[in-house]
């Protein structure tokens, strides 16, 4: 039988190769295929709608892709200036990242869903820090942005305040909703450092306008979703889509995100070495953002604490280890990810030198401890995407408040996450407790309401969205 989850992960109609994120070397993308042996079913079943939408936005991904016809006929109209903006022709959204991987994953996947409701083409510009990350998501075509666009090499200067910017535009006045004039392709910001005129691009209003622009290029590190489904032109289509709000970014992020064969190799491995033999497998991700604020003893403490609290590891006892053969002993492993290795190291040593009070074994594994935040070194990401994975194949899974590190993780895992709550130098009260929703949250929502023309609660607009757990201003679908 094929159950729901293989739809969305797996895409049978797949062809056995795919090339690879590069753009240049073939591979198989045994992620695809293999995932299935390593995460568990999705419990959470996906419309037949969201799937007929996904399998006709590859129609469409196919038909305007790089190097198609139309593709062609789209690039030649920009560079000779004559653009029929209310055409039916292939239109274009193109992602530009910063940040690091978790902020760029959610990024990604907002677009996407951007793409998917306004009928534009996914492209991704792929700098060198991204490369051989992730397979090819759509069949039999390439998200990546060729080579040949022709504002190639101004895509690491768009900026806030750059000519093409909506945003500086509409302060400028130099376009408005009466505009007949628009230019072939426009530069959003939908970065946290956005102004209120950025912003305006949740505005259905705004979106009209720019539904005309054949090329949209955005520059985001955040997980702007949820405030699309605070629009009234993409309202219906939502609904239709996922009638349970809290699955989006894990249908959306298993259904994009398959890891390279590279990536493949050490996620299996770390499976091989750490997971494959236990009884219960725990992630545990740790973020540090300000190491002043979160000395090392208080956040040890919480993570102790935490474990307490949620019984998922047993407690030491007082006496010395002493190695037994006993065949009852149930195993658990627990998988510590943080750039800083002092907290595993921790672990390992209380229950490698103590008794369990249940008589269980404990092992406890960190792959990774890379001290700093490389997001633009690739084999950085590469090892950050990998240690992401291995925390979504988890059964439990406590993840630390801020992080869209954490958020990934436990979206893809389609589990509602503990979240250590951040602690500003004392211990926080509860030290975690379960999220509402497992969906990622929207750090820096607009506080606008397009039609007031006011400033206003935007967690109020909808029952399906409210504030996060662990950002009080922060937005979540739920
Ligand atoms: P966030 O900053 O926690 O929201 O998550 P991001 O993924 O956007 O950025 C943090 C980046 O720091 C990651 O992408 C990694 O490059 C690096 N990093 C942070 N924590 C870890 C970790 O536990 N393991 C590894 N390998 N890298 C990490």
């Amino acid at each position: 039988f094929i159950c729901q989850d293989t739809a969305l992960d797996s895409i049978a109609r797949f062809a056995a190769t795919m090339s690879s994120a590069t753009g240049s070397e073939e591979e198989t993308c045994l992620s695809r295929n293999q995932s299935i042996l390593y995460r568990k079913f999705s419990p959470h079943k996906s419309s037949s709608y969201l799937i007929a939408k996904l399998r006709s936005y590859e129609e469409l991904h196919k038909r305007c892709g790089p190097h198609t016809n139309s593709y062609k006929r789209t690039i030649k109209q920009m560079k000779s200036g004559q653009i029929d903006h209310n055409s039916t022709d292939c239109k274009y959204v193109v992602w530009v990242g910063l940040a690091g991987l978790g902020n760029r994953m959610l990024s990604i996947t907002s677009a996407f869903l951007y793409a998917l409701l306004t009928n534009r083409v996914l492209l991704i510009n792929q700098e060198h820090d991204m490369v051989g990350l992730f397979c090819e998501p759509f069949p039999n075509t390439s998200w990546i942005l060729p080579e040949d666009i022709p504002f190639r090499s101004e895509v690491r200067r768009f900026k806030q305040k750059y000519g093409h910017s909506y945003g500086k535009m509409l302060k400028s006045n130099t376009i408005n909703y009466s505009t007949k004039l628009l230019p072939p392709y426009l530069y959003l910001h939908l970065s946290n450092d956005y102004d209120h005129h950025d912003k305006l691009f949740f505005c259905d209003q705004d979106q009209a306008l720019l539904s005309k622009v054949p090329w949209l290029i955005m520059k985001s590190n955040v997980y702007f979703l949820p405030s699309l489904f605070l629009m009234s032109s993409f309202d219906q289509e939502l609904n239709k889509l996922f009638p349970d709000k809290e699955t989006v970014f894990h249908h959306l992020g298993r259904y994009l995100f398959h890891p390279s064969d590279r990536v493949w190799g050490l996620i299996t491995k770390y499976y091989q070495d750490y997971f494959a033999k236990a009884e219960k497998r725990i992630g545990i991700q740790i973020r540090i953002f300000h190491a002043e604020t979160s000395p090392f003893g208080s956040v040890m403490d919480q993570i102790l604490a935490c474990i307490q609290k949620e019984k998922l590891l047993p407690e030491v006892g007082t006496g010395k280890s002493i190695a037994s053969p006993s065949k009852n002993q149930t195993s658990k492993v627990v998988v510590v990810t943080s750039l800083f290795r002092g907290y595993s190291d921790k672990l390992k040593k209380m229950y490698g030198e103590h008794p369990t009070k249940t008589g269980e074994v404990v092992a406890v594994y960190q792959p990774s401890y890379v001290g700093r935040q490389r997001s633009y070194w690739n084999s950085h990401n590469m090892q950050a995407w990998a240690e992401i994975y291995l925390l979504s194949l988890s059964d439990e899974l406590v993840t630390s408040a801020w992080s869209t590190f954490g958020y990934v993780a436990h979206g893809l895992r389609g589990m509602r996450p503990l979240i250590l709550y951040k602690i500003d130098r004392t211990i926080p009260d509860p030290p975690c407790s379960r999220g509402v929703s497992m969906e990622p949250c929207y750090h820096a929502p607009p506080i606008f309401d397009c039609k007031a023309k006011t400033t206003v609660d935007t967690a109020t607009f909808v029952p399906h969205v409210r504030h996060c757990e662990d950002i009080r201003w922060g937005i979540k679908l739920f």
